[in-house]
């Protein structure tokens, strides 16, 4: 169905359907004609690609993305829109829906049991409760995936695509840049979501990378370290990771030495080389 953005339509549908929105699931549903197109085309959405999608909502990207992606697979938690996309998306046989919390989802099973022979990319307008937890697990659990594009508030946008080593960073900066090159793609006002939230919102698309920086030798003590190093924000590294490691002051002050640093820096000035430094530096003394 192609005028899902059409509020008169929307209202008819989820009217019909007795639907009624959940504030605790996320669902502000998009109701701008533009946004879903330019998702779906910026987002890899194209032939000799499989989709995936998180959250579908009444389906208003997902039909989008089925008329352009060899095959759409669909993870939505709220069965209560199981008729609804039924209804919806009724004239597509390349879209398949599973009902389930996504971060129950084993991706790499769901990726090798449907896009055999295909790239594959996420596109999502993503629930804001759980934006980071969602852009940190397709990442970490390294998916055999081109890109995620996903819609998120600006708030959560602005430490996404913070650089490295700026004032903005926080630890989710250096984990999403670490596995991909997070862009910009445009900026969406919240009038363009039903019902409106009291943000803005903006879409990014994460291009993961082939490769991943060089010289982490374990990643999980790695993004530990980071962790901890964002954990008090206004304190100097050295405090924050020896009281949130549970170290020794003096072990973490000799990691700071040894990679060059100065003995009061913060963790937003680091590099990620030096991030890398640091923390090797610091498991070798521990
Ligand atoms: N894609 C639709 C759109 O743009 O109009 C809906 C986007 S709405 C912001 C987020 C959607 O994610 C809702 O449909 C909500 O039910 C679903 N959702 C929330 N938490 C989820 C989870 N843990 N796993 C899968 N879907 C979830």
């Amino acid at each position: 169905m192609d005028n899902l953005s059409n509020i008169s339509v929307v209202k008819d549908i989820l009217s019909r359907h007795g639907f009624t929105f959940s504030k605790s699931l996320g669902q502000n549903f998009l109701i701008n004609p533009t946004v879903c197109p330019k998702i779906a085309e910026m987002g890899n959405a194209r032939q000799g690609f499989g989709i995936i999608e998180i959250g579908t909502g009444i389906g208003v990207l997902t039909n989008e993305l089925c008329k352009r992606a060899e095959k759409v697979v669909a993870i939505e938690i709220d069965e209560r829109l199981k008729p609804v996309l039924e209804e919806t998306l009724n004239e597509y046989d390349n879209f398949k829906l599973i009902l389930s919390d996504v971060l129950e989802v084993d991706l790499h099973k769901l990726i090798a049991d449907e896009f055999e022979g295909l790239d594959v990319a996420v596109c999502a307008n993503l629930p804001y409760y759980i934006t980071s937890p969602i852009i940190m697990n397709l990442l970490e659990s390294r998916l055999p995936i081109k890109s995620v594009t996903v819609m998120v508030q600006k708030e959560a946008g602005t430490r996404l695509l913070a650089k490295v080593g700026s004032r903005d960073m926080g630890a989710v900066t250096v984990a999403v840049n670490y596995f991909s090159e997070p862009k910009l793609l445009f900026n969406v006002s919240r009038g363009s979501f039903m019902p409106a939230p009291n943000v803005d919102s903006c879409v990014i698309r994460f291009d993961i990378r082939e490769n991943t920086p060089e010289g982490v030798s374990d990643e999980k003590f790695f993004f530990k370290t980071v962790r901890s190093a964002f954990s008090q924000r206004r304190k100097t590294l050295c405090n924050s990771v020896s009281s949130s490691m549970g170290l020794d002051k003096s072990v973490v002050a000799a990691a700071i030495e040894q990679s060059s640093l100065s003995p009061s820096c913060r963790p937003e000035s680091l590099t990620m080389e030096e991030f890398i430094t640091f923390s090797e530096t610091l498991k070798k003394l521990i």
